[in-house]
């Protein structure tokens, strides 16, 4: 491959972008995690300071972290325009070979001229930086000019990934942990940094700044504080079966209402309010009423954690979710506000000026209460201090008889460890007689086509749940019922645009469904019970995986979880072991 960096006229080393395509190449042929790690780790050893959080925002096919809203996405049709420009070959051949081929990036290395690429990693940086944040008239010109510049400088092994990642079609299956894996690797030279990296990360949710912070001081990774205006990673509960579990497991303890709403992360400095979702997205300008309650109902800078309701103002009853989630669009805010009106129930405090992550949940608790000042969309959770079963269940059955989901049983002295699901936080869920006690969220991976007169819907989807420790998609239903014809109509459609040729290498199924997709989508799933089966992946040891039995869909896609946030096969496993245990009492 020759050199891998170039010195500039400054005598800086810059890392070449060919290095970086030959990665991606062989990222793109294994689906070892311990492979990626080692590529990962040599490639992070060449890049210096100024180059690495470029490179790992690039690793993600992006230019910055998700929150910052800030998106490479150009349109088909303006990528075989670059392509066309670059190659000197009319735009028709490159549609005409798109259609054979499936694929810009192939065609793009196809037509190119056959030379050595000249870009380095900072420059094609720049560029998608350029495409991402162009506004205005002429914005397509300037995107399809900045794109043809670097096709017109690459090779043609580049300009494969040059086009596939404005297309937001570079999918190497990387997830975070093994980024984080293999800065422990190039560090230290084995993965005993992970821990330490992967908090970091949770505080700040930007790989790229945690990366960074790494090769400019390593202390100061150990030292990671939060700061306003980067989300930190949420919190998430664990289940159990009873009020007696629960008082067993953490004894005197808060219970809290469990809204059935939106989550969000509100940071305020000074009277800049920022509202991120679950996912780690901006959701600042959907909510106007909450960020303009913030200035007047918060007390001095804060990170506050909630949770969004809508309501109806003539009966003032909490809607179901599919209400509340309709407030989440970028168009006619100002009409969802007036039709959707939300409440936003706050219940943790994560910073006032200091970091309170580290306090115990007890003092977190009468900070956020000091800090609040309740009003008409501001509010905090309604909670009672207890560690007798009968009262919580009290409360429990209390707050289903509101039309709410159930509690979330919260341990006094528990720190907010971000990103994890801890016994930190129980929830226990209304569930109906012969169901399954709480709801699975799925990704589709996948469909069965309806047949005959249905040719034109899904026949089942084919639903798997994350396992975080292979980062992969496990099948656990095939789900073909609580979806209406409509719905089903419009799945087909929706699937389609995400299809992909063949399983993709994140997903590990034994069944092969008609249409697979790229995992995407997650949608909420119940079922009757969880059972052991010879056709799912899993958690599947020697024969038999897990299976949802008569799984049906409950909710539409969840925009509100990423793919990564399905249930996971830990998890599943653990609702298996609560199923048993109540059977046998
Ligand atoms: P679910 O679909 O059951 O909400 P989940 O996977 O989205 O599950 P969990 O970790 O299981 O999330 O449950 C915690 C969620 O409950 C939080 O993400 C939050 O959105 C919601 N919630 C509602 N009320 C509260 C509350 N008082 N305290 C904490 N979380 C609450």
């Amino acid at each position: 491959m020759g050199q891998v960096s170039e010195v500039d006229g400054l005598g800086v080393k810059k890392l070449k972008f060919s290095v970086l395509a030959k990665c991606f190449e062989f990222l793109e042929g294994t689906s070892s995690r311990l492979e990626m790690t080692d590529i990962l780790a040599n490639l992070f050893k060449d890049c210096t300071t100024e180059e690495i959080d470029k490179v790992v925002y690039m690793l993600q096919g992006t230019v910055a972290p998700p929150f910052r809203g800030i998106e490479i996405g150009m349109g088909e049709k303006f990528v075989q325009q670059a392509v066309s420009n670059a190659s000197g070959v009319p735009k028709e051949e490159v549609v005409k070979q798109y259609k054979t081929l499936g694929d810009l990036g192939d065609v793009a290395s196809n037509i190119l001229p056959k030379k050595e690429g000249v870009l380095t990693v900072s420059q094609v940086y720049d560029a998608f930086m350029k495409i991402a944040t162009a506004s205005g008239k002429g914005t397509q010109e300037v995107r399809i000019n900045a794109l043809t510049e670097l096709l017109k400088n690459s090779s043609p092994e580049e300009a494969k990934y040059l086009v596939r990642i404005p297309l937001g079609k570079l999918r190497l299956g990387v997830g975070d942990a093994t980024i984080i894996d293999a800065l422990s690797v190039r560090t230290v030279g084995d993965k005993s940094m992970r821990e330490e990296i992967e908090r970091a990360y949770n505080l700040c949710c930007d790989m790229g700044l945690v990366a960074k912070t790494l090769y400019t001081d390593r202390e100061a990774i150990t030292n990671f504080q939060i700061k306003v205006g980067n989300p930190i990673k949420p919190a998430l509960a664990e289940r159990l079966s009873s009020a007696e579990e629960i008082i067993e497991k953490i004894g005197e303890c808060y219970v809290e209402a469990k809204y059935d709403g939106f989550r969000i992360q509100l940071h305020k400095e000074g009277d800049k309010i920022e509202l991120f979702s679950r996912r780690i997205e901006r959701m600042t300008h959907m909510f106007p009423e909450i960020v303009q309650a913030a200035k007047e109902q918060i007390k001095g800078d804060a990170i506050i954690e909630g949770e969004t309701i809508s309501y109806d103002e003539s009966t003032g009853e909490f809607l179901p979710f599919q209400f509340t989630i309709r407030r989440k669009r970028k168009h006619g805010v100002e009409e969802m506000a007036e039709q959707y009106p939300a409440i936003y129930f706050a219940f943790d405090i994560l910073y006032n000026g200091k970091d309170l992550t580290q306090k115990p949940y007890l003092e977190r608790r009468n900070i956020l209460e000091q800090t609040i000042t309740e009003g008409e969309i501001i509010k905090i959770s309604e909670k009672i201090r207890t560690g007798d079963p009968q009262e919580l269940m009290r409360f429990f059955n209390e707050n289903i008889g509101r039309g709410l989901e159930g509690i979330v049983a919260k341990d006094l002295n528990a720190p907010y460890i971000a990103g994890a699901r801890k016994f930190a936080w129980i929830k226990l869920k209304r569930s109906y007689k012969g169901e399954l006690a709480d709801t699975v969220d799925v990704t589709i991976v996948g469909y069965l086509a309806g047949r005959g007169s249905r040719a034109k819907m899904v026949g089942a989807l084919l639903g798997a749940v994350y396992d975080e420790e292979t980062e992969t998609f496990k099948t656990v239903a095939k789900i073909g019922s609580g979806m209406t014809e409509e719905q089903m109509i419009n799945l087909k459609k929706m699937l389609d645009q995400i299809k992909v040729e063949k399983k993709p290498k994140n997903v590990d199924s034994l069944i092969t469904p008609d249409v697979w997709t790229q995992p995407q989508y997650v949608i909420t799933v119940s079922a009757d019970e969880i059972t052991l089966s010879p056709s799912h992946t899993c958690g599947r040891t020697k024969d038999l995986g897990y299976a949802l039995r008569f799984p049906r869909m409950i909710s539409w896609i969840r925009q509100d979880k990423k793919p990564e946030d399905s249930t996971t096969v830990k998890e599943i496993i653990q609702m298996y072991n609560i199923q048993k245990h109540a059977k046998t009492e």
